[in-house]
C-alpha cells in the first residue's frame, strides 16, 4: 500500500460521469490552480449517457458515443485522472480514501471530497435457468455488451436478421429503448405491472397516446404482469410471464429503474436515505464532503433524487462556486425532461410528488397541465407538435 499523505491534499472527485466531469469543468472556470484528482472505476472517457437509449437506431457504435476521450479531458481541464481505479473506502474525519487498481491499493488524502458515484440499475429476482442473462444498460460498457450481443455491425453489407428483445419496465428508459430498437428493425415486447407506459409520470390520456404510437411501430405491450422466469432454449430465451403467457426472445433488457449508488457513502457513515443526503450547498453530513448527480438526495428538491441531466448541470455550477470559495445555495429552476420517443415526442415537467393536485387537458391537442389545490400550475406534459410549446408552458409553471 502506498501512502501519498506527504503530497499537497487536492480536491478529490469520485466518478467520471456527467456529474464528476461537469463539476471539474465548472470549477476550472473559477479556479485554475487548485490540484484536482478525479478517480473513476471506468475509462474516464466523456460521453452523453442519454445517447445510450437512442444510439441503436442511428447505428452508432459504443466508440462513436465518446464525445471527448479521457486524455483530452485531462489536458483541457488540468486534472489528474486515475481511471480504472476503484475507491474502496473513505475516512471523512482523516480526509483520506483507499483506492484500488490492479490488485494494489493506495491511500489518497484530500482537502475536500465530491461524491459523484451515480446510480445502479435496480434488479428484481427472476426465476429460470437463464435469469443471469437479463441485461441492464447504464454505462458505456453495458451498451458495448448489448451492442455485441445483438450483433449490430454497421459495416456489414447485409443487415443482421431482426432480433426479438423483451424489455422489463415501461418507464422512461424502457420506452426509449423500445422506440429505438423497434425503429432499428427489432421485434420488441415490453412488460410492466401497470396499465400503461410512463404511468408514474404522465396523465392517463398522454400515456395512452404513447402506447398507441409505439404499438403502431410494432411494440407489443404486456401490461398488468411481470417476468416470472427466463430460461435458456437452444440459443434463444424463453420468457415466462406471471399471467401465464410465454414469449420467445433473443434478449431480455431490464429497465425497471435506478437506485442511487450510496455504497461508499454509507460505509463511511454518511447519512443516506434514497440517496446521499445533501443540504442546499450540496454538503453531505460530513464537513467538506459533497455529493451530486444520480447518487444525491437533494434538500433543494424536497429530499428527492433527480437522475437527469439538467439537475446535474445546475448542481455542478453551484457546487463549483462553493468549492471555489463562494458558498452557494442550489436553487433548482423548472427542469422539463424531453423523452426520446420519436414515435411520439414528449416533454414533461413533473411537480414534486408531495404536491397535491390534478391533471387537466390544456387548450389544444397534446397538452396537459397539473394544477395544485390553489389552482397554481405546477407541472405540464406536452406531446407531438405541442412539444414546441415548452417555453410558453415553462413560463406558466411554478417550480
Ligand atoms: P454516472 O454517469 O453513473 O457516473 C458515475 C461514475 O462513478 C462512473 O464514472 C463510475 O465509474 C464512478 N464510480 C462509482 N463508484 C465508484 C467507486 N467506488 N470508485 C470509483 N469510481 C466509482 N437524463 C436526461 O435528463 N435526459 C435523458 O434523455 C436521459 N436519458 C437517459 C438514458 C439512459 C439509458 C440512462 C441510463 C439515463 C438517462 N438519463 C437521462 C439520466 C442521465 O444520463 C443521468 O442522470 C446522468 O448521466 C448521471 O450522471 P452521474 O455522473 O450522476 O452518474
Amino acid at each position: 500500500m502506498t501512502d501519498t499523505s506527504s503530497a499537497i491534499a487536492p480536491l478529490l472527485i469520485i466518478g467520471a460521469g456527467l456529474a464528476g466531469w461537469t463539476t471539474v469543468r465548472e470549477f476550472r472556470k473559477l479556479d485554475t490552480t487548485t490540484p484536482v484528482v478525479l478517480v473513476t472505476a471506468d475509462s474516464g472517457d466523456f460521453y452523453a449517457k442519454p445517447t445510450l437509449s437512442n444510439a441503436y437506431a442511428q447505428k452508432r457504435t459504443p466508440a462513436q458515443l465518446v464525445s471527448t476521450p479521457a486524455a483530452k479531458m485531462v489536458e483541457t481541464l488540468n486534472v489528474t485522472l486515475l481511471a480504472q481505479h476503484r475507491v474502496e473506502s473513505l475516512d471523512t474525519a482523516a480526509r483520506s480514501a483507499v483506492v484500488a487498481h490492479k490488485g494494489q491499493t493506495q491511500t489518497l488524502r484530500f482537502s475536500r471530497l465530491v461524491l459523484a458515484t451515480g446510480a445502479q440499475p435496480i434488479r428484481i429476482p427472476v426465476g429460470g435457468t437463464a435469469a443471469d442473462q437479463v441485461k441492464s444498460i447504464n454505462t458505456l460498457d453495458d451498451f458495448g455488451a448489448f451492442h455485441q450481443a445483438l450483433g449490430l455491425d454497421p459495416s456489414a453489407a447485409e443487415p443482421a436478421a431482426p432480433k426479438t428483445v423483451l424489455i422489463m419496465g415501461a418507464g422512461l428508459i424502457g420506452c426509449e429503448f423500445a422506440n429505438d430498437l423497434v425503429q432499428a428493425g427489432a421485434k420488441v415486447h415490453v412488460v410492466d405491472p401497470s396499465t400503461r407506459p410512463l404511468s408514474l409520470l404522465l396523465p392517463a390520456a398522454a400515456g395512452e397516446q404513447l402506447q398507441a404510437a409505439l404499438q403502431a411501430q410494432g411494440v407489443v405491450w404486456h401490461f398488468g404482469t411481470t417476468v416470472a422466469a427466463v430460461d435458456g432454449a437452444g440459443g434463444g430465451l424463453q420468457v415466462q410471464l406471471a399471467d401465464g403467457n410465454q414469449v420467445a426472445v433473443d434478449m431480455v433488457l431490464s429497465a425497471i429503474g435506478l437506485r442511487a449508488d450510496t455504497t461508499l457513502a454509507s460505509a463511511a457513515g454518511l447519512v443516506c436515505e434514497r440517496g446521499i443526503v445533501v443540504d442546499d450547498t450540496l454538503q453531505t453530513s460530513a464537513a467538506g464532503v459533497y455529493a451530486l448527480g444520480d447518487c444525491a438526495q437533494y434538500a433543494s428538491a424536497g429530499q428527492r433524487t433527480l437522475p437527469y441531466v439538467m439537475p446535474i448541470m445546475n448542481a455542478a455550477k453551484a457546487l463549483a462556486a462553493t468549492l471555489a470559495g463562494t458558498p452557494t445555495a442550489l436553487v433548482f429552476p423548472l427542469m422539463p425532461v424531453s423523452i426520446k420517443t420519436p414515435a411520439l415526442p414528449i416533454v414533461v415537467a413533473a411537480a414534486h410528488p408531495a404536491v397535491a393536485g390534478t391533471w387537466k387537458a390544456g387548450d389544444g391537442e397534446g397538452i396537459w397541465q397539473f394544477t395544485d389545490t390553489e389552482g397554481i400550475q405546477r407541472g405540464f406534459v406536452l406531446t407531438g407538435k405541442s412539444t414546441a410549446r415548452r417555453m410558453e408552458q415553462s413560463k406558466a409553471t411554478q417550480a
